[in-house]
């Protein structure tokens, strides 16, 4: 069985997914930390990020593993574990700007599909539920008004000791929200038989409870 939540940037997709596949025993995978490493890469390599070619050709030579460790999942590119590298803003708009290639979009599909052939994975993205795993078992639209997407990131990024400044978060969610939307190739949104939950209001473990009963 396996378990695709989608939503927008933001919504709490990573935390509730880590959460639901700690509770089942499940594999959890981050596909946006896949799109944040080769994107981290793009600009560890001086690749120009709007030269298609190269950023395919950068991500075809490279290899990019997910790996549950103590303290959570750690992304790691050719080899280098890069985790604490990806949360950046920087890397954020890069992500959103090279999953909009297509040659990209079908790698990762093909990498995505390996980690999930095993079964049992609670996979988190934009197109996991329409395109990478369009036969899930369950699937869940994860969503949240913009303004209180831009304040729980805030929020993160206060714990973590920076002094982001909200309206350009906020901002900068739009921005990537509107890029992911209105790509060509599989953009952000919900499958047909995905359930739509609201956040806005609840608490993660409201969240979390729901899913739950729903994979029951
Ligand atoms: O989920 P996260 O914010 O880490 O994703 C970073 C970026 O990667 C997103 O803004 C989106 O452009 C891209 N992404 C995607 N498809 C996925 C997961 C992430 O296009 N399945």
């Amino acid at each position: 069985m396996n378990i695709a939540i989608d939503g927008p940037a933001g919504a709490g997709k990573s935390t509730v997914a880590q959460r639901v596949a700690a509770s089942l025993q499940f594999v959890y995978v981050d596909t946006g930390a896949m799109y944040r490493a080769l994107a981290w890469a793009v600009i560890h390599n001086s690749v120009d990020v709007l030269d298609q070619k190269a950023v395919s050709a950068l991500l075809q030579n490279a290899q990019i593993e997910l790996k549950r460790m103590q303290d959570g999942q750690h992304v790691f590119w050719n080899g280098e574990d890069i985790t604490h590298h990806i949360r950046t803003q920087e890397v954020s708009n890069y992500a959103s700007v090279v999953a909009s290639y297509p040659d990209v979009r079908n790698r990762m599909l093909t990498l995505q599909r390996e980690m999930a052939h095993q079964g049992n994975v609670v996979m988190d993205g934009r197109d996991i539920g329409t395109h990478v795993l369009p036969d899930a078992r369950v699937k869940i639209f994860l969503t949240a008004s913009i303004e209180e997407r831009a304040r729980r990131r805030y929020g993160d990024l206060i714990a973590k000791g920076e002094t982001p400044d909200l309206e350009l978060l906020q901002k900068e969610i739009a921005e990537r929200d509107q890029r992911d939307k209105e790509r060509k190739s599989a953009p952000l949104r919900k499958a047909e038989d995905a359930v739509l939950l609201d956040t806005t209001s609840m608490s993660l473990d409201e969240v979390v409870i729901n899913i739950l009963a729903l994979c029951r």
